[in-house]
């Protein structure tokens, strides 16, 4: 067994999340791995998103915080909250965000490497207005 102590002193410092990210996006490292995984903690603020991404061995989210949208390519966005488990198969191309008007703290678990396509577009994102159910619709 091993424990990693959350927010330790000197190392796995937050990290500003902007290359391949559109808005205000905070990565915490929460385990670091010499295999190939990557294990973060993501938090999006409102209208933050990933670029258009797959990975190479497919990717967990399991949404601690807030509401977001995850889109795969050809589909709408569908909502996520805290307490869903998301599966994203090998090679799936997709992204995830927060919601326009709430912030979205994902725990991801990538496998493997993750290849980085396009930035989504303003009209992709909003799609997920659309999607919102009815119960998560209150205004
Ligand atoms: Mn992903």
């Amino acid at each position: 067994m091993r424990i990693v102590r959350g927010r330790a002193p000197t190392s796995m410092a937050t990290e500003s999340r902007t290359d391949t990210f559109t808005g205000t996006v905070w990565g915490d490292p929460v385990l670091p791995t010499t295999d190939g995984t990557t294990i973060n903690s993501v938090t999006f603020a409102p209208g933050a998103r990933t670029f258009w991404h797959h990975h190479t061995h497919g990717q967990v989210l399991v949404v601690t915080a807030g509401r977001g949208w995850v889109c795969s390519a050809g589909a709408r966005p569908q909502v996520i909250r805290a307490g869903d488990v998301v599966w994203v198969p090998p090679g799936e191309r997709h992204w995830h965000g927060a919601t326009v008007d709430t912030i979205m703290t994902h725990l991801a678990v990538s496998l493997g490497p993750t290849v980085w396509l396009d930035e989504v577009s303003e009209e992709e994102y909003r799609a997920g207005l659309a999607a919102m159910p009815e119960e998560d619709t209150d205004r």
